[in-house]
């Protein structure tokens, strides 16, 4: 059986027009008797020619509902052109025929004339057809005229039919769509009535077509006041460029979406930020633009936390002065201001005296209480423009941008002075305090901020060493730094070279175990007049004049000497400056402190700040690389006092990162608990160990270990111990800790 070549597609057009097992039509019926009586034949047929069956329409003479397709004569009648109709006159005389079930049994035809029906879609679905018994030479040209003739009648028939399954398929799809219309609209009514942010619709020209109740209760408006009115009636004039810009993107096509963050004038006048998102809506038939969908987010309450953490940054949380980082940014900018206008700028460094001695006898809580007093006495005596900045402990720093002459400095410093040592009430106590302030004067910005701190820093040391509650002015011949040696620099050259530096050690517990994890070896000056000199009193000056790098190198040595004799499980913390590690000579310090004490390099932690990062030498990164790659560990110190801490972490590897002290004791504020929390948790998650330091009591040991810190070190557990007490501490075996 040859099938016509679109057969498939036949058979489709076939079954869409829903025709087989449809109800018997009255008026093919009549078409069927009309032509028997017209050609006097037996039989008359509609068939619709399915894939293995051949179905009758109509029919006329017949019975049954259709016939198999094998040897059906109208499967060879579609296979002509729609209209053109197959006679064959004797069908036993025919070899296409002859051999049909229809000829050798019943109902025995003889005869066959049928004509193809050809439908909407061209295809030849079905025949119209006659038969008979017996051979019909008599059926003429005319007669096959006449079958045309009434076939197409029959085709008209089946149009119609066709017309209306096609026109309710229609009409189903446009209730679908009508339907599925009505419940994206519903959906979105929905969506945007009931969720917080504002929804709202608006032309090309941005006035609003549409806008979500929720307007009510972030703006403040009903959405009727605000239909017809454009955003730039409400957005900040500060903003308004930057929406304009969005909306030019928007429009050129350059982006389909954006986000950005302007501020909202409310009804009550009052400012809100918003997250305002918006995208072009197309027209669906011709994707041309139709207009805008905004979303407005109120975002103030994001706003103030974002405000609220970027303040904590740069503030200390205990006076609410500026901290170290502000301080620096501050100077980097009044220096800059200074070298660019020939103008004058005085950095004033502030300690006070006997501070230590009100936290020892009347404890902590009066030891805050009198810094907090003394931070607002400091801002009562400045001017507004100057910047007051607690940079950690007792020690205060001011920065005086602008002054006429160096006598204004002058003044200040004693008025300082005067209101610091006003008593200070605290629970009946009354406390009295003294303070010590170095001056550094700079005009037309020929030194940076460093230097003039430095240089204040120094004149602070002179103004101690003068007796207390007084200021000096930096001198440069006592500069230590200078072309002249000052007496201190020979000093620590001689304590250098009769031992009068010495090394004491506070070890640094692991907070899972118990176990002492290491020691940090922390300098002393043994002074033959002023007695056991701390660092802070000192190192200043090693740095300044260069000597930290022999005085470093010592340490290095001597540290490591002391911790070869140590458990293999306990490691050795060194503090290096950064003028050390600036030093080519750097590595092969650390390389000849290991060789001579055999100390395997995994137990030497060295303890760097912020301040060697900064400088992003090429010597300092490749010096850092080289010793990681030794096996030394790089411990990041006082972190969270410095600058942009957080991209250090990123930037570097640390084997550890010590928590300043500042943060441990700032911890009472929830503020702080969030900040440590998120740097514990950065630094856990790339692979550091995390030391809390200067822990002084049982609540703050709690917070450390619940921010997730993985060491602790402080106070509470041991002051830093000289070298012949460490190996009874090793033999304590693990300290308790509170579960
Ligand atoms: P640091 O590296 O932050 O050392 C920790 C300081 O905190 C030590 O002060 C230590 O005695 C103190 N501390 C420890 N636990 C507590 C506590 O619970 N409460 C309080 N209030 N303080 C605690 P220290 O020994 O006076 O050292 C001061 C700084 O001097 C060190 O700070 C370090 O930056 C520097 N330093 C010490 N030794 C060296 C050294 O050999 N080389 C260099 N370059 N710097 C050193
Ligand atoms: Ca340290
Ligand atoms: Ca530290």
């Amino acid at each position: 059986m040859v099938h016509p070549t679109h057969e498939q597609e036949r058979l489709d057009a076939l079954h869409r027009l829903r025709i087989l097992g449809s109800t018997p039509e009255p008026h093919l019926d009549a078409v069927c008797r009309i032509a028997s009586d017209m050609f006097d034949v037996p039989m008359v047929l509609v068939l619709l020619v399915d894939e293995t069956r051949v179905w009758f329409k109509a029919k006329w003479g017949v019975d049954g509902e259709g016939i198999d397709r094998e040897g059906a004569f109208c499967d060879l009648t579609i296979q002509n052109q729609a209209g053109s109709p197959l006679i064959i006159h004797d069908l036993t005389g025919d070899p296409r025929s002859a051999e049909s079930p229809l000829v050798a049994g019943p109902p025995n035809a003889r005869f066959y004339a049928g004509v193809p029906l050809a439908l909407g879609s061209g295809f030849n679905l079905g025949t119209f057809c006659i038969m008979d018994c017996t051979p019909r030479p008599d059926f003429t040209e005319r007669h096959a005229r006449q079958l045309r003739d009434l076939a197409l009648i029959v085709e008209a028939h089946l149009r119609l039919h066709e017309a209306r399954v096609d026109g309710e398929a229609d009409a189903a799809r446009r209730l679908k769509a009508e339907s599925a219309l009505r419940d994206s609209e519903q959906r979105f009514r929905l969506l945007a009535e009931t969720t917080t942010d504002v929804i709202l619709w608006s032309g090309l020209d941005t006035t609003r077509l549409y806008v979500s109740p929720s307007i009510r209760t972030v703006l403040g408006y009903t959405p009727e006041e605000m239909l017809g009115t454009k955003p730039l009636d409400f957005v900040h004039p500060d903003d308004a460029g930057n929406f304009s810009r969005v909306l030019d993107d928007l429009t050129s096509g350059r982006v389909e979406h954006a986000s950005t963050c302007q501020r909202y004038r409310r009804k009550d006048g009052t400012w809100v930020f918003m997250d305002v998102s918006q995208s072009l809506a197309r027209d669906p038939m011709t994707g041309a633009p139709a207009g805008y969908v905004t979303s407005l987010r109120d975002i103030t309450e994001r706003k103030a936390d974002e405000r609220r953490i970027a303040y904590l940054a740069l503030h200390d949380p205990l006076t609410d002065l500026p901290n170290r980082t502000l301080f620096w940014e501050r100077l980097a900018e009044e220096t800059r201001y200074a070298a660019q206008h020939g103008t004058r700028v005085a950095v004033l460094t502030c300690d006070l005296d006997r501070f230590k001695l009100v936290n020892d006898t009347l404890g902590h809580p009066a030891g805050d209480h009198l810094l907090q007093i003394i931070a607002a006495r400091l801002l009562a005596v400045v001017r507004e423009t100057d910047t007051v900045a607690r940079l950690g402990g007792d020690e205060f720093a001011i920065i005086l941008g602008r002054i006429e002459t160096r006598n204004d400095a002058s003044i200040l410093a004693r008025r300082i002075i005067e209101a610091i040592n006003r008593p200070i009430g605290f629970n009946g106590h009354s406390m009295s305090v003294g303070a010590s302030i170095g001056i550094a004067l700079e005009s037309g910005g020929a030194l940076d901020a460093v230097a003039l701190f430095k240089r204040s820093d120094m004149a602070l040391y002179q103004a101690k060493a003068a007796g207390r509650n007084t200021h000096r002015f930096h001198d440069p011949a006592a500069d230590p730094a200078s072309t002249h040696p000052g007496p201190l620099k020979a000093e620590m050259q001689g304590a250098m070279k009769r031992g009068g530096f010495l090394l004491n050690y506070q070890p640094i517990i692991d907070l899972a175990t118990g176990t002492i994890a290491g020691f940090e070896a922390l300098m002393r000056w043994r002074h033959p007049r002023r007695g056991e000199l701390a660092p802070s009193e000192f190192i200043p000056l090693a740095e300044e004049s260069g000597l930290i790098i022999s005085l470093g190198a010592w340490v290095l040595k001597e540290a490591c000497r002391e911790a070869a004799a140590w458990p293999d499980h306990v490691r050795v913390a060194v503090n290096v400056s950064a003028l050390q590690f600036q030093q080519i000579s750097m590595e092969e310090t650390v390389l000849h402190a290991l060789a001579a004490s055999g100390l395997p390099p995994h137990r030497l932690e060295l303890e760097i700040t912020e301040t060697i990062l900064m400088q992003k030498t090429e010597t300092v990164s490749r010096t850092m690389r080289r010793l990681r790659k030794l096996g030394v560990r790089i411990a990041l110190d006082d972190f969270g006092t410095g600058y942009s801490s957080l991209s250090y972490l990123h930037n570097f590897s640390f084997d550890t990162i010590k928590i300043d002290r500042s943060f441990v004791v700032g911890m009472s504020n929830p503020r702080t608990v969030a900040i440590t929390r998120a740097i514990v948790a950065l630094a856990v998650d790339l692979g550091a160990r995390v030391t809390a330091e200067g822990v002084e009591t049982e609540e703050q040991l709690a917070f450390v270990r619940a921010a997730g810190c993985t060491d602790v070190q402080g106070f509470l557990f041991h002051p830093p111990q000289p070298a012949k007490d460490i190996a009874r501490l090793i033999e304590g075996g693990p300290v308790r800790l509170a579960a």
